[in-house]
């Protein structure tokens, strides 16, 4: 009897404990200021409100060492320590992802409609896994996934896919699917051979690796001048590998590569997949939103006949990061790589209708990633996601230009919104060392700056900067701000080389 009331007892004041993490609830129905939130709320508001002039990077690459003050621990800390707190590791350091200065890697901008989806997604706790569970949140990922099929125009009876949180597990997925639909079992993986260019994704080599390929035969086909894979080659190696008993399984084509957005020739690969029996995938995390302008439509024409695209949310249709997509032709690949049936899950009865995503990626208890798409794309209808990426091409090609103007060369003409250029002085032709050097050093000073923020790539021994226009915030202001510079940079040097001569 002592045992069950002290049991009672305990279980009474955990409850009073406990029962604090209900507290906001109750706090905000009746203040509709609770302080958390209130702080989050005016955080939010005075990021964007002042975001035009934040700059896009900070120099000030240091450890958040004030987050060391704030271990986890028994007692509460009050939200007007807390927030303050979060603010001074949030601000001034290193890239400031929502800025429309972000021209670096590949930018998105994080759309503000997404975090309301991502707010009530948490406060609901609703999530995507069986369709049992979680209908409506099912039935909204599915949706999303269609139209994406649809984008890329897969039949829409058999295609499907699912929200992955990028673009590097989404060809994760793929490579899995592929290499279970190809029967590359451990055994015949040293003989399997997968083609790609070296404009692939270097996650592309990381999933083989996460998937037990890595002793798989990579094959590297040659490109054009446009960094985009020679078919006639790509076929020569198949061909090759087959004389020799080797077995061709994968090939990865790049629609829009991260360097200079180059799209590999999507119809004869497919014409070649398809002959030797490959599985074609095309890695579009990238690009694949620029579906959506007739001009992206025209240059990935065959996109739909790949067995496996991958596209980023968070890339192309401006979502904050975590939002990534893979989708199949034939669902059934990605269901008989990942689906499992379990003793507790007994009652998850399958439902035909909807595939349940549970079923066909390797996650059980899966974010409801689907809400923060799907708001966006209610609230501000495709227009302006159409308006904004064409309008991103469009600048790309303007620096394109512009900067040549200035006196820089100029990789390929950009494909979609991602391009290379380097400054060359006479005095330095040949020089590669040199060249490299000085426009490290103007890619430094443009990042000292910090207005906006660049990157760059090396290709075959060369440096050369990197634009990349992505962000929904990035506007003509920005390139002109970026080109202003570049020219004040490159006469600054011209005239440090002129007094170094004249000394
Ligand atoms: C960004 C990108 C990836 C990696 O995607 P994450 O979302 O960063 O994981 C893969 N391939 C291409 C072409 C990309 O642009």
């Amino acid at each position: 009897m002592d045992t069950l009331l002290s049991l009672q007892n305990r279980l009474q004041e955990l409850e009073a404990i406990s029962r604090k993490l209900e507290q906001p609830d109750e706090a905000f129905r009746k203040h509709a200021s609770e302080p958390a939130a209130e702080a989050a709320f005016s955080y939010a508001h005075e990021f964007l409100s002042t975001l035009p002039d934040q700059k896009a990077f900070v120099e000030d690459v240091t450890t958040p060492k004030l987050l060391q003050q704030y271990p986890v621990q028994d007692e509460p800390r009050p939200a007007d320590e807390v927030f303050p707190a979060l603010r001074k590791v949030f601000d001034n350091v290193s890239l400031n992802a929502a800025s429309g200065g972000h021209l670096a890697y590949i930018p998105g901008g994080g759309l503000y409609y997404a975090a309301l989806g991502d707010y009530l997604a948490a406060v609901t706790n609703k999530y995507s896994t069986v369709f049992y569970i979680s209908p409506a949140a099912v039935k909204m990922e599915n949706l999303l996934i269609r139209w994406m099929c649809g984008l890329v125009g897969y039949p829409v009876d058999k295609s499907g896919g699912y929200l992955t949180s990028g673009g590097s597990l989404a060809n994760l997925s793929a490579i899995v699917a592929a290499r279970d639909a190809k029967q590359v079992k451990a055994e015949r993986v040293p003989r399997s051979v997968v083609y790609f260019t070296h404009q692939v994704h270097h996650c592309v080599l990381k999933d083989l690796r996460v998937a037990g390929l890595a002793e798989c035969v990579i094959r590297e086909v040659p490109m054009t001048d446009a960094y985009e894979m020679r078919a006639d080659a790509l076929q020569e190696m198949i061909e090759e590998d087959l004389r020799n008993q080797l077995y061709p399984w994968l090939v990865v084509a790049s629609a829009g590569s991260t360097d200079v957005s180059a799209i590999d020739p999507l119809n004869d690969i497919a014409d070649i997949a398809e002959k030797y029996g490959l599985w074609f995938h095309i890695d579009a995390a990238y690009g694949g939103f620029f579906l959506l302008t007739e001009t992206g439509r025209k240059k990935m024409k065959g996109i739909h006949r790949a067995d496996s695209v991958v596209m980023d949310p968070h890339k192309g249709l401006f979502m904050p990061y975590g939002t990534g997509a893979v989708i199949v032709k034939d669902v059934q690949t990605l269901w008989r790589s990942n689906h499992f049936d379990a003793n507790y899950m007994q009652d998850a009865i399958p439902y035909h209708d909807e595939i349940s995503p549970a079923d066909i990626s390797p996650e059980l208890s899966r974010h409801f990633r689907g809400l923060r798409v799907w708001l966006p794309l209610q609230l501000y209808g495709l227009k302006p996601f159409r308006a904004a990426l064409e309008e991103k091409m469009l600048l790309t090609q303007y620096f394109y230009h512009e900067v040549k103007k200035l006196g820089f060369e100029t990789g390929p003409f950009p494909e979609l919104s991602v391009m290379i250029y380097r400054y060359v002085p006479e005095h330095l032709k040949g020089n590669t060392a040199a060249i490299n050097e000085l426009n490290a050093r103007i890619l430094k000073k443009v990042n000292a700056d910090g207005k906006v923020f660049i990157s760059s790539t090396s290709l075959n021994g060369e440096y050369w900067l990197r634009l990349a226009v992505l962000s929904f915030r990035t506007h003509r202001n920005h390139i002109d701000y970026l080109l202003q510079l570049l020219k004040k940079i490159t006469e600054e040097e011209k005239l440090s080389e002129t007094k170094l001569h004249n000394a």
